[in-house]
């Protein structure tokens, strides 16, 4: 007799609301193949109920004081440390990245509550005393009520924790839409904030694809839209909530290069490159997927160390336990049975195009595993700026070298590129570092350090196609992006009797 399999609903008002919706969709354990459960597609009248839960709890929220809120979340912290391997093996199993790497990915996300903590502070607004003779100035940032999120399948905890932990600080209530790849540890986060002390409909879960999304875009009652995604979606996103008058902050794909220059530490090189390369299989949206090496010997170099590094590694499930004699990989599979095949054919075109297969990916089978999603890694040399895999996002463990002849063509090839997330550069030299960090169009930027991704009091946004909005996610951006400026411009009565009360038809200038 087999069980029935589990659907995932939704977590409304706090609680759990199984979806009557009749479209759902597997969710996988990448390493294996093997189906986990359903999640729940939910419908336009789901999602508006959930938007109903949030726009009924903004008030009593957004007047609780600042300083409440945020022990609510730093009791939230606590739960989700103490619940941490809990969340990374959820994380593993239906991502496929290693263990430790999800426990890499809740550090980031915790940076964000952990700043969000410190709302108080970051949202006491701005005053100016006698901005003329017995008049203030008091700019005060304001919630803006409900808030939506839309989380992309690679980060299912720390993406999230880019959006809601800052909206709710600020005094939103929220309405999150996960991936439908690898729902799960999101619930899971949502089930820690109840547990923190989160009053009902502050913050509800919504299951579905685009059917919800297009309700969070166009419902009157949404007041700000946070994206994380592919480009395509994410430039949909942003035209479809900016045409409903709603704030909108979409972030989107990349293709993140890392310049080489001669003077380099090789060995640093060549380490780092293997993990921001490979790395969660190279799906991160700062992953570097291509190499610029500047100068032949510095390429051909830099290949003969890579293919050393890449046959000592190792490929397999990312979910542990792991131990001495079983050691834990250092890469997994790849999300889904359709992002597998997505990748070998990148592979495919890389070879039809005419770049050099150094290593490939293709036909990688993990011994037990045989039905799992897995790509080996593969290298490709002599990749050219008109090759298609140079120019598109892969997302999986693929990394291109291109060979160019001097620093400032390696800047161009960055600056032409359609994306400009993360960038780095890797040299002993300060002028060219200060060139570089100058010059080059890209959002975040490494100088000797592979994945610049900033810490949580600073801003995550690239630049070009890769952001539509002005706002990036977190630090003083992500304050302002859920906040509404207010000014008050104040004089008292006493100021007028003083200044002998009069009528004045002039515009106010300062006197
Ligand atoms: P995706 O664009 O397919 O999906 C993202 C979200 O959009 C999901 O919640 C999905 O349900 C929803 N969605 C998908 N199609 C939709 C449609 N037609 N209408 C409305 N909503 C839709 O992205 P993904 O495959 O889950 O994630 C990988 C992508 O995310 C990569 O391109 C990666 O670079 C990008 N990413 C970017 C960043 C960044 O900071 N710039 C960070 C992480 C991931």
């Amino acid at each position: 007799m087999t069980t029935p399999m589990e659907t995932l609903g939704n977590l409304i008002n706090n609680r759990p609301s199984a979806s009557e919706s009749e479209r759902r969709a597997p969710v996988f354990n990448p390493a294996t193949g093997e189906q986990r459960l359903n999640v729940s597609l939910s419908t336009a009248d789901e999602t508006r109920a959930a938007i109903a839960s949030a726009q009924a709890a903004f008030e009593g929220w957004s007047k609780t004081p600042s300083v409440i809120r945020a022990r609510v979340l730093f009791k939230f912290k606590e739960l989700v440390e103490a619940n941490r391997d809990k969340l990374a093996e959820m994380i593993s199993l239906e991502h496929g990245k290693v263990f430790s790497d999800a426990h890499g990915e809740i550090t980031r996300g915790l940076e964000v509550v952990e700043f969000a903590c410190g709302i108080p502070h970051a949202s006491k607004g701005e005053y100016s005393l006698n901005v003329g003779r017995g008049i203030d100035s008091q700019s005060m940032m304001q919630p803006l009520g409900v808030c939506a999120g839309i989380s992309p399948f690679n980060f299912p905890i720390m993406v999230p924790m880019w959006m809601f932990p800052v909206a709710i600080a600020c005094g939103n209530t929220f309405v999150m839409k996960p991936s439908e790849k690898d729902p799960s540890s999101t619930m899971m986060l949502a089930e820690l904030l109840y547990e923190a002390g989160l009053p009902e409909g502050v913050f509800n879960v919504v299951n579905g694809d685009k059917e919800s999304v297009d309700v969070l875009l166009t419902d009157e009652r949404i007041q700000a839209v946070s994206f994380v995604g592919s480009t395509p979606i994410a430039e949909y996103i942003y035209s479809t909530a900016s045409a409903h008058g709603k704030r909108c902050q979409a972030l989107g794909g990349a293709k993140n290069h890392m310049i080489v220059m001669p003077d380099a530490d090789p060995g640093q090189v060549v380490n780092s490159l293997m993990g921001a390369a490979y790395g969660s299989a190279g799906e991160r949206c700062m992953a570097i997927s291509v190499a610029v090496c500047v100068g032949d010997d510095v390429a051909d170099n830099l290949i003969t160390s890579l293919k050393g590094e890449i046959a000592e590694m190792i490929v397999g499930p990312g979910t542990g336990p792991f131990s001495a004699e079983k050691r834990e990989p250092h890469m997994g599979p790849l999300v889904t049975k359709q992002h597998q095949e997505k990748v070998l054919s990148y592979i495919d075109l890389g070879v039809e195009e005419g770049a050099e297969l150094v290593v490939d990916g293709r036909g990688f089978k993990v011994e037990g595993f045989e039905n799992g999603y897995y790509v080996g890694p593969t290298l490709f040399d002599k990749v050219t700026k008109d090759m298609r895999i140079y120019k598109e996002e892969i997302f999986g463990p693929v990394l291109a070298v291109v060979r160019v002849d001097s620093f400032d063509e390696a800047l161009q090839l960055i600056n032409d590129h359609e994306f400009g997330n993360g960038t780095s550069l890797f040299t002993r030299d300060g002028d060219t570092a200060r060139q570089f960090e100058e010059n080059v169009k890209a959002g975040m930027v490494g100088i000797n350090v592979p994945i610049p991704v900033p810490m949580a009091f600073h801003c995550f946004g690239g630049w070009k196609r890769s952001i539509f909005g002005a706002l990036n996610m977190h630090g003083p951006d992500g304050v302002r992006f859920f906040t509404r400026m207010k000014t008050v411009t104040k004089r008292w009565p006493t100021g007028i009797r003083a200044a002998g009360a009069s009528n004045e038809f002039s515009m106010p200038t300062m006197k």
